[in-house]
């Protein structure tokens, strides 16, 4: 999608602080952390936000959990918060669907 950060993250177009990448799934460090630990996990599709999801990107959503629980695994974090903001009131500011992850001392919901 043009002019969306997030794919153009994808296609490489921005530099970004990766933490892991595949052919389905990026996660990168949140440029303006709300805690010491704030990494994104997003899809490389263009999809808008939760609202957004049909039944056929199910394994998606499911794969994005579970890279957030892996890399939070890797780090040996204790506890986290796992956020997905859903449209403005819901404090979503990118429309490119994201699942934040949180954690360490202070950490603020984003
Ligand atoms: P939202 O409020 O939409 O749920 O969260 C969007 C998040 O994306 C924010 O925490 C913001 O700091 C982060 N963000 C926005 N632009 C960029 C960027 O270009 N690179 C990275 N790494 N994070 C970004
Ligand atoms: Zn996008």
């Amino acid at each position: 999608m043009e002019g969306c950060v997030f794919c153009n993250i994808s296609r490489g177009e921005i530099k970004t602080d990766f933490v892991f990448k595949d052919e389905e799934i990026m996660a990168f460090n949140d440029i303006n952390p709300s805690a010491p630990v704030h990494i994104l996990v997003v899809p490389r599709k263009h999809l808008i936000s939760v609202k957004d999801l049909s039944d056929q990107d199910k394994d998606l959503a499911g794969k994005m959990i579970l890279k957030a629980r892996d890399v939070a695994k890797e780090r040996n974090l204790d506890g986290y918060k796992l956020v997905f903001n859903v449209g403005r009131l819901g404090g979503q500011i990118i429309d490119h669907l994201h699942l934040h992850l949180l954690s360490g001392k202070g950490a603020r919901l984003p």
